[in-house]
């Protein structure tokens, strides 16, 4: 039982010609949610988040600046930029990804899929970054344990590090955060030795990895330290930041990541979904900046959340050589927390 939380006004935010996060990925989402429909999908328009969801994430400050330019376009930084409408929907899309929460939270849906923008790994607690203005992710986990839920996992695969959800909850054990991305990348962050601090050392996962990883690479890093840690920390749900700009025909990074290949990553983190946290998995998009290739992982991740495959089980063809060399790195940081 899949839900899509989704809605067309998230074309309403709009950014200068030849950005990459440009308003037709709002209309490749449409298309998908439409199709999805079609086939006797869920799909739900979300609520708004409220100041007390943000407030749990960013700053009084920050949230005043914010919604201060509220109207009228605005530059946070040479890559975040606003129009009219953009702090309305980027309080929708933090809305969108706790509405997601609630519903499978209250049993309404096993898995929740928000297809949003702006998005929101790179934005901190005082500042816009990277595109982002809320951290909808973040807000949504801070949502899930302040309805009760005792631990959040959070998995990151989009091609950059999740450096505001990092450090949202760098301390707090009661959220883990892993990540996979390209490194060394923007936005810099994300080293494997970065593991948390205070009572949340440990509780922060970093995989760094070299540009060129293709399919066979993330699903080695996903089974032999992802899904392993994640295992370990038994979550009563689990977040999915899905950045689907990995993608061989992505213009940002260099990964070569398959459409095929994001589908078999949401199998896998579905199997593991189902056997530690009753299948509760809510998804936030991210990053994934080729239209189609967006389209076609949208696709494959709704598909792949819905019918989870054999897990690990799944052979995928190609070579690891990446992801070993990504593993030989992290796995002894990760190794003094976690058993790998
Ligand atoms: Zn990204």
């Amino acid at each position: 039982m899949l839900t899509l939380v989704t809605s067309d006004r998230f074309a309403g935010h709009l950014t200068p010609p030849g950005h990459p996060e440009r308003f037709e990925r709002a209309e490749v989402m449409q298309v998908v949610a439409a199709e999805a429909h079609a086939a006797g999908w869920s799909v739900v328009e979300p609520r708004t988040a409220t100041d007390e969801e943000l407030r749990r994430i960013h700053t009084e400050r920050y949230l005043r600046e914010v919604m201060a330019t509220a109207g009228r376009p605005v530059a946070f930084d040479p890559d975040t930029v606003t129009s009219r409408e953009s702090v309305e929907l980027a309080r929708l899309a933090a809305g969108a990804a706790c509405h997601g929460v609630d519903l499978v939270l209250d049993g309404r849906a096993r898995t929740a899929v928000a297809f949003v923008r702006p998005p929101g790994h790179h934005a901190e607690a005082d500042r816009a970054m990277g595109f982002c203005l809320f951290n909808n992710v973040a807000v949504a986990a801070a949502h899930a344990r302040a309805r009760g839920a005792e631990r959040v996992a959070i998995i990151d695969f989009d091609v950059h590090h999740g450096n505001g959800t990092q450090h949202s909850f760098e301390a707090d054990p009661s959220v883990l955060f892993v990540s996979m991305h390209q490194f060394p990348c923007y936005p810099g962050t994300g080293a494997a030795g970065e593991c948390g601090r205070g009572a949340g050392e440990g509780y922060t996962v970093n995989l760094p990895m070299e540009a060129g990883c293709g399919d066979a690479d993330y699903a080695v890093v996903f089974d032999r330290a992802v899904l392993p840690v994640v295992r370990q920390y038994r979550p009563d749900l689990l977040l999915l930041s899905a950045g689907f700009d990995a993608h061989a025909a992505d213009p940002l990074a260099g990964m070569q990541v398959s459409t095929e290949g994001f589908g078999s990553l949401a199998r896998r983190l579905a199997a593991v979904a189902g056997e530690i946290c009753g299948g509760r998995i809510v998804a936030v998009t991210e990053g994934g900046y080729n239209l189609s290739a967006l389209a076609g992982s949208l696709r494959a991740l709704t598909a792949g959340l819905a019918e989870p495959g054999l897990g690990a089980a799944e052979a995928v063809p190609g070579s690891r050589e990446r992801g070993e060399r990504a593993l030989a790195e992290a796995v002894p940081v990760i190794s003094r927390y976690w058993r790998l």
